[in-house]
């Protein structure tokens, strides 16, 4: 770790407001100095995960908030939706379609783009981030990989679900409300998409108003989808 650390004077650790973030974070307390903080709102955050970026803000010598834009971002491209049918897509809008937008590409367009942007504005050489091998969705880089000139480091990658929240309770870290419903934390409060995430249920419980949006957007998408999936039905048994 310290000799990754040695090679490089631009380094930055992103955090999601995520439990392996937060835990990346704590155990690269020893270099917080040496290194920045970086968080992109996405425009749309939780209250739970701005008041624990509060927290780090003020704990951190350097930590940088990144404008995400997903407010505009879905008025542009569409609600986000884990079934995408091709009468949502822009040549469907052009035919009387609703727009909506895959949630990978929403979420590339509402935070981790102007995240990267930022590295690069900042030059930044090493991106530290708590990726962890065990994830069901993880990005194809690795500890040591070199990505467009930036090097990544990934200093939980071994570790498992359960090793992070123990490391977290044991370092006394504030863990987000979200994890005593919820496996991980929601990027965004109204999003309409991730929905194996069941952030649903802790809006409910929560955040009435944005459980009632979130439920008006998923509406949407399940009178479209009916539809494409009336059709292929008709396909399948033809
Ligand atoms: S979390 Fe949902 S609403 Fe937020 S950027 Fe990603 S897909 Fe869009």
């Amino acid at each position: 770790m310290h000799d990754i650390i040695d090679r490089h004077h631009k380094i930055a650790l992103q955090l999601s407001g995520g439990k392996d973030s937060l835990a990346c974070l704590w155990l690269m307390k020893p270099y917080w100095d040496r290194l920045t903080v970086y968080w992109c709102n996405t425009g749309d955050a939780f209250p739970e995960t701005i008041a624990v970026m509060e927290q780090i803000r003020a704990m951190v010598p350097h930590f940088v908030e990144i404008a995400g834009n997903q407010p505009a971002v879905i008025a542009q491209f569409g609600i986000p939706t884990d079934i995408l049918p091709a009468s949502a897509t822009p040549m469907g809008v052009a035919n009387g379609g609703v727009p909506m937008q895959d949630r990978y590409s929403c979420c590339l367009r509402s935070f981790m783009l102007p995240m990267h942007q930022r590295m690069l504005e900042d030059g930044i050489t090493l991106i530290i981030r708590g990726q962890k091998n065990a994830d069901a969705l993880k990005g194809p880089l690795r500890s040591g990989d070199v990505d467009g000139g930036i090097e990544y480091l990934f200093p939980i990658e071994d570790w498992s679900a359960r090793q992070v929240m123990d490391y977290l309770r044991q370092e006394n870290a504030p863990i987000p409300r979200f994890y005593e419903v919820l496996d991980e934390a929601p990027d965004c409060m109204t999003c309409s998409a991730w929905w194996e995430k069941g952030a649903a249920k802790y809006l409910k419980r929560y955040h009435g108003g944005a459980y009632q949006e979130v439920q008006a957007r998923l509406e949407t998408i399940r009178v479209v989808v009916d539809g494409s999936i009336a059709h292929f039905n008709d396909e399948v048994r033809a």
